[in-house]
């Protein structure tokens, strides 16, 4: 596996892949690796001729400055994880080679950035936005992988490579569990024991659901998510909403949509935590 911390190095290395006619794929990620995003590298090398990792704690998506600070770093243990997994390539810059502009990018995104994630963690996604715009404009690769897991930034990745054309192949893949229901997430490291126990209840909350659809309306099941974590003393409820799962815009009935999402965002201790399910 080839590491790179300069984009110039990176280029020159894919061009000359990309002479070759090689297939890249590239899985952009905020590195404290896990199984999931593990996942993503394993479906590019299926997918691909190269696959390249990008491990980058991107500033510009975080909106609070403690966040930034507590998300686990772990970069021996990425390499390793990386390696074992066949990874061609793995590109770590510093901010300043990723920011060397002081450009914003910003085009309107609608309903998918500013509902739920984009109403709770305002700018969130222009830092996503603009750190993949960056991202991609290096890699240009022909497939980019990520996670349902982060269901709504999917959405804002499909709008980006839309604005701007590029023949990206978006693939998005399914969410890696724990044994125990838990979606995996780089933020379960800070969970202490406690609050590790509790943490399953976002799952078993979201995989009630699909049973329930057929008694009772989006709205209903939604005040019954609702009130399972009010009454839990160790969550914190941000959202728990039933949406259209192409607009994420509210519906009034299972038949308002083709395609059905639940998303939940809460708060156990001081760990913030997303899952979602699709149910349609
Ligand atoms: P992050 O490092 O959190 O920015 O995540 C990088 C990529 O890995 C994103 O596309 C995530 O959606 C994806 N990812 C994170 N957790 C999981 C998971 N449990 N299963 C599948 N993909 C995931």
């Amino acid at each position: 596996m080839i590491s790179f911390k300069l984009k110039s190095h990176l280029t020159d290395w894919l061009g000359s892949q990309k002479k070759l006619s090689k297939k890249i794929g590239f899985v952009p990620t905020m590195g404290a690796l896990h199984q999931g995003h593990i996942s993503l590298v394993q479906e590019s090398q299926k997918e691909n001729d190269l696959t390249v990792c990008s491990i980058f704690v991107n500033p510009t998506q975080f909106n609070q400055a403690e966040d930034l600070k507590n998300y686990p770093r772990t970069l021996e243990k990425d390499f390793e994880l990386l390696l074992k997994a066949g990874c061609d390539a793995v590109f770590i810059p510093e901010v300043a080679e990723v920011y060397s502009d002081s450009l914003d990018y910003a085009f309107p995104l609608g309903s998918v950035a500013e509902l739920m994630e984009g109403k709770h963690r305002p700018g969130h996604f222009s830092g996503v936005l603009n750190v993949l715009k960056r991202l991609f404009d290096i890699v240009q690769p022909q497939r980019s992988y990520f996670g349902q897991k982060d269901f709504q930034q999917c959405l804002v990745v499909k709008k980006l490579l839309a604005h701007y054309g590029w023949p990206i192949d978006l693939r998005i893949c399914p969410i890696v569990r724990e044994a125990d229901g838990l979606a995996m997430s780089s933020r379960n490291q800070l969970l202490d024991s406690n609050a590790r126990a509790q943490a399953p209840f976002i799952y078993q909350t979201l995989s009630a659901l699909p049973v329930k659809m057929s008694s009772g309306s989006p709205a209903e099941l939604e005040q019954w998510a609702q009130s399972r974590f009010a009454e839990h003393p160790a969550f914190e409820l941000e959202y728990f909403e039933i949406a259209n799962a192409d607009t994420l815009e509210r519906i009034g009935s299972w038949h308002d949509a083709e395609n059905i999402v639940a998303c939940v965002a809460a708060r156990l201790g001081k760990v913030r935590l997303i899952d979602n399910v699709l149910l349609k």
